[in-house]
């Protein structure tokens, strides 16, 4: 049977447009870009809640060969990620490539004609020489397994799936979760609920947010002078590489980092609120680092006033019309689910992906522990490139792992024409030693074993207690591998 495609990429996010970009620039024009949502941008298609905002600075939150000089803020909102992502998709021609509203149901490894077989739901099943799976990790969306949830006879929002049209004006609204987004959005429900109240499990360290409006006279100037911006990206980014380095991967070495860090956060809630035990409840019990800390100025106030209730008792069920804690009933009209994502169950990766002799990637991964070499490709699956596998997320910004999974995509592709050959495989002792060394880097330098992470309750962690989604290395490491890895590491063969 004759091969459809070049390449099938799922997920038309940041993470699935670098790829096609690349896959262009390397002579692979034949390509589908599939997508489940109904538009490109990824989380940012996905995400449109009241808040919504990159919580990295703009200037470093994109992809450096297309620096974008119309950023508002330093933080810019979530809709400018938008139309920077339909900028891009725009510009270098990947909107003709992508189908919307595609569900892939799963992919298998067709040994017989040495290519993918993807199938959509509905029944059609394209195929393609390389499959790129781009599709996030913070893509599966949470549900709180809570007693009685499904009862609740009043509106339910899931923080991905906002319901515009819903006026949350004058309503009982109850909040569950205290990360990144219901920093971001607990503001915003103070001005518009009636009532509010915050279920927390866990606190979460917060600082400062730097928020500055970038003068239109200083876009003009990045517009003008794309090397100021660069300038000002690479200042960003050597800011982010700090944190990274001695916050998370050389916990070992600067351990004090994260105690000033602590304090940082900690002034910031003593200078924002006056209760101690309101401050006692929101001050977290792990080190900083375990878990995705955030900025925002406007979190801490929120629970200062009148209408907004912070419980920290664990929640026992929902019923019809509230919500019941050891500490008491509340009436709601409104159950907000800030709840997160799942990252590492049966839904990881998104669709079942069958490699040689029908492995499955999920399975392998959950029995075998989760790896991929490079955070890419695994020993088994030819010709697949998984963009969000275990340890591929390097730095803090999401384009630092772009960008390198572009630079090792462009190694390994030379490299397959060089020798004439169109199937790859890595060798499993290049996963194995990758693998090794990641896990000895997490237990012997990173605040993931060093630091007091038991309670922190982060998706950085898997099932099985380690910390598996981070590259602990530095991202000059990682840039440099991905660009140098020795071509041994894989196999090249042809299908002819
Ligand atoms: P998250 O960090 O996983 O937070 C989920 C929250 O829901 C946690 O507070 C969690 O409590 C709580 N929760 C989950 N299940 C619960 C249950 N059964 N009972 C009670 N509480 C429960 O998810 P997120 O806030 O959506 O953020 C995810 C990531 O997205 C962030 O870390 C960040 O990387 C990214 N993000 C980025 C932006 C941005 O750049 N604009 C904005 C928002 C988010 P526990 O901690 O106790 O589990």
């Amino acid at each position: 049977m004759s091969t459809q495609y070049d390449a099938v990429i799922v997920g038309a996010g940041f993470g699935g447009m670098g790829a096609a970009i690349q896959l262009k620039r390397l002579g692979y024009q034949n390509l589908l870009i599939l997508e489940r949502e109904p538009e490109l941008g990824g989380t940012w298609q996905v995400n449109r809640y009241p808040g919504l905002a990159v919580d990295i600075p703009s200037s470093t939150y994109s992809y450096s060969f297309e620096p974008n000089p119309h950023w508002s803020r330093l933080f810019a909102p979530g809709e400018e990620l938008k139309r920077y992502a339909e900028h891009v998709a725009g510009k270098y021609g990947l909107r003709e490539l992508m189908r919307f509203g595609a569900v892939v149901t799963g992919a298998a490894w067709d040994e017989h004609d040495r290519h993918w077989r993807v199938s959509v739901e509905g029944g059609e099943v394209v195929t393609a020489k390389y499959l790129v799976t781009a599709t996030g990790f913070l893509s599966q969306p949470k549900v709180p397994d809570i007693e009685g949830i499904d009862e609740f006879a009043g509106k339910v929002i899931h923080t991905t799936a906002w319901d515009d049209s819903y006026d949350l004006r004058g309503k009982r609204v109850a909040i569950i979760g205290t990360g990144a987004t219901a920093v971001q959005l607990i503001p915003e429900l103070t001005e518009l609920a009636a009532e509010l109240t915050v279920y927390q499990r866990t606190p979460i360290w917060v600082s400062p947010k730097p928020d500055y409006r970038i003068p239109r006279p200083l876009r003009a100037v990045f517009a003008a002078l794309p090397p100021a911006q660069r300038a000002v990206r690479f200042a960003g980014s050597a800011v982010l590489e700090l944190m990274m380095i001695s916050g998370v991967v050389r916990y070992k070495q600067f351990r004090a980092t994260n105690w000033v860090a602590e304090q940082f956060c900690r002034a910031h809630l003593h200078r924002q609120v006056r209760d101690p035990e309101l401050r006692r409840k929101l001050t977290p019990d792990y080190s900083f680092g375990c878990k995705r800390p955030t900025f925002s100025n406007t979190y801490f106030p929120a629970f200062t006033r009148p209408h907004v209730r912070l419980e920290t008792s664990s929640i026992e069920r929902v019923d019809r019309t509230g919500v019941a804690t050891a500490a008491g009933r509340t009436d709601i009209d409104v159950l907000v689910l800030a709840t997160g994502f799942n990252l590492w169950d049966v839904n990881f990766p998104a669709f079942e992906v069958l490699g040689r002799e029908g492995r499955d990637l999920g399975k392998w991964w959950r029995e075998n522990r989760f790896q991929a070499y490079e955070g890419m490709t695994v020993p088994g699956f030819p010709n697949l490139l998984s963009l969000n596998s275990p340890y591929a997320y390097s730095g803090l910004s999401y384009f630092t792992t772009i960008e390198c999974q572009m630079k090792h995509m462009r190694r390994l592709f030379t490299a397959l024409a060089d020798r004439r050959a169109d199937v790859f495989e890595v060798t499993r002792e290049a996963n194995d030693a990758f693998l090794e060394r990641m896990r000895t880097k997490v237990t012997d330098n990173s605040v993931f074993s060093l630091g007091q992470c038991a309670t922190a309750r982060s998706y950085y962690f898997n099932q099985h207690g380690e910390a598996t989604l981070l590259r602990p290395t530095s991202t000059l490491s990682a840039h440099r591998d991905a660009a140098r890895f020795p071509l041994s590491h894989y196999s090249y063969t042809s299908a002819a």
